[in-house]
């Protein structure tokens, strides 16, 4: 069986602090394929990187803001003019996600989203302690200390013999450290150094909890000024856009 692969195609914030892309991953099984978080550089992601997107069973979408789900708009058209697609494209995300996507697209594709699309959209509303199956795999959803309605999500994500769990974007709470026991990787949003915010998470507060994680990997991500700036002062392993990690 081919080994589980995730590949981080976009670990910046929402600033592309650093010239890096904005949030999305690839989680490749023997289950299926998926995309976690679609940030508006997707197609700049995949085409550096020489993936496809039609392997893509399922879009997973931790929250509604723009570095996370702007993507998607140029994902449908790869999928209308590039790399047809004719099978459905499931996007599992928080409620409200299916407007809110249907909106973004009419706002950037007028013209294109006033006709069906030669796929189906199927949209899956997830909330706190849900599960769903996305991409031949199980995802269950916990509440992320980020936007509060609709509330922003993070994922544990678990395949046959391996599991992942993902901030999404986060401060702080206790459920990092329970979802984290027994997972193969953690990939951490990790967007300030010396800042401290209800709504994200800094580097000294994930070191000072890192021995509490129960992950065999802890990867950060979302990586912003503040923690570029102090990278050889951080003793975690920090990602970079095209970092492939097996699982
Ligand atoms: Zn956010
Ligand atoms: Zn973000």
């Amino acid at each position: 069986m081919k080994p589980t692969r995730v590949t981080f195609l976009g670990t910046g914030d929402a600033y592309c602090a650093g010239g890096r892309h904005m949030a999305a991953y690839v989680i490749e099984s023997p289950e299926g394929s998926l995309l976690l978080d679609c940030g508006p550089t997707i197609l700049a992601s995949l085409n550096r990187h020489g993936l496809s997107a039609a392997p893509i069973d399922a879009v997973l979408l931790s929250h509604l803001h723009g570095d996370h789900v702007a993507g998607l708009p140029f994902l449908f058209l790869q999928y209308i003019y590039v790399e047809p697609r004719v099978r459905p494209l499931r996007i599992i995300g928080p409620p409200g996600v299916e407007e809110r996507v249907n909106v973004l697209f009419r706002a950037m594709y007028a013209d294109t989203a006033a006709g069906p699309l030669p796929f189906a959209l199927e949209f899956i509303e997830i909330r706190p302690q849900e599960t769903h199956r996305a991409g031949g795999v199980q995802v269950n959803a916990f509440r992320a200390i980020h936007q509060i309605e609709p509330p922003s999500l993070g994922f544990e994500i678990k395949g046959s013999d391996w599991k992942i769990v993902y901030t999404g974007d986060s401060g702080w709470t206790e459920e990092l450290v329970e979802r984290t026991q027994n997972a193969d990787l953690f990939i951490c949003e990790c967007s300030f150094f010396e800042t401290r915010m209800e709504t994200h998470l800094d580097y000294p507060r994930i070191k000072a909890n890192a021995g509490r994680f129960g992950a065999r990997r802890l990867v950060l991500t979302h990586l912003g000024q503040e923690v570029l700036a102090r990278a050889g002062e951080v003793d975690l392993e920090m990602a970079h856009d095209g970092l492939v990690v097996e699982l």
